[in-house]
């Protein structure tokens, strides 16, 4: 016999089935990391430490580098958070990544988006050794993304393949639209799924004729940044929809994805919030660990 809350709680998992529940699986990944973390300082001796540089008063990057400060602590990273004045120089921001870069304590480096204009963010993102680049800017790393070799991944193209396996997505010969081409999103998630044997499209803000691009995508990656762009009309039946888009509205946060439309057309989707985002810090905390690991073995070669 079941009661009256057995049966609402039946209901939702039949109306979530669709939805791609990134808060729950990036959860699972962050225990799993926290377990593997145990025994790699069993091994080694020492835990994967991370190094946060911010600049500036941003908002929203405080809360995330607080965020990411707090997922250290509970999985038993060692941390360290140079909060810096925004009128910091260019020479005093590159003398601090130097030194963190010869630090042993820190296997994982990085510096917080936006930078103040007067920071030069590429040299900057240049400056960081690339095996502490946790955040896989680094034209060399960028470069082993591309050549199909690296180490490393950007944490939201990671976070979307993590999600993706997570339910079992048979990537080969699909079809794939990815919409933006950021350094940071775009254009690694298209290089990472072309590996994974998709058949990948990229589009921007160039690109001639959006929706029908969009129709033809067994996958639909949207990192654009404009609220609800992209309608459920323009999808093909039982498409599997990734939407990384964060958008603050009147209504709150929304993806680049009209959800309430796409939901019904796509076969899986994520939501935002509750998606892409909490697989960006789980990704973060799982790059620090693949970097102690490889900082371990280069010391015990
Ligand atoms: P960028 O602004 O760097 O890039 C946006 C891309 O969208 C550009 O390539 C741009 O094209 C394209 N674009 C803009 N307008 C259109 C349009 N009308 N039609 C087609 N393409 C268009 O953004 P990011 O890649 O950094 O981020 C994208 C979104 O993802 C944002 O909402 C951001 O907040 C979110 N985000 C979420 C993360 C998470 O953890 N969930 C992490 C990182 C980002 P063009 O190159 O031609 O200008």
């Amino acid at each position: 016999m079941t009661n009256g809350s057995d049966k609402l709680a039946n209901i939702e998992t039949v109306v979530d089935e669709k939805v791609i529940d990134g808060k729950s699986i990036a959860r699972q990944i962050r225990k799993s990391v926290k377990e593997e973390i145990a025994v790699f300082k069993n091994e080694h001796g020492f835990v994967p430490g991370l190094a946060v540089v911010i600049v500036g008063e941003d908002a929203a990057s405080q809360k995330y580098v607080k965020s990411k400060k707090r997922a250290c602590k509970r999985l038993g990273i060692y941390s360290e958070e140079y909060a810096l004045d925004e009128n910091i120089s260019q020479r005093e921001l590159l003398e601090l990544i130097n030194k963190i870069n010869s630090d042993p304590k820190i296997h994982g480096l990085l510096v917080q988006r936006p930078l103040p204009s007067s920071i030069d963010t590429e040299l900057v993102t240049e400056a960081i050794l690339p095996s502490k680049d946790v955040d896989c800017f680094h034209s060399s790393n960028l470069g082993h993304l591309l050549i199909g070799d690296g180490k490393v991944f950007s944490c939201t193209p990671l976070g979307i393949i993590r999600l993706l396996e997570n339910i079992d997505y048979k990537f080969s010969g699909k079809k794939a639209v990815v919409v933006g081409r950021s350094n940071i999103v775009g254009k690694p998630i298209a290089l990472m799924l072309l590996q994974k044997n998709c058949t990948v499209t990229v589009c921007h803000s160039r690109t001639a004729d959006l929706e029908n691009e969009v129709k033809q995508a067994d996958l639909v990656i949207a990192a654009v940044g404009r609220p609800q762009m992209i309608k459920g009309s323009w999808l093909k039946p039982g498409c599997c929809v990734i939407d990384v888009g964060i958008n603050a509205t009147d209504t709150g946060l929304v993806g680049d994805v009209d959800y309430e439309s796409a939901k019904t057309v796509a076969a899986r989707i994520t939501p935002v919030p509750g998606g892409v985002g909490p697989m960006t810090i789980a990704m973060l905390m799982e790059n620090t660990l693949a970097l102690a690991k490889e900082f371990a073995k280069r010391k015990e070669m």
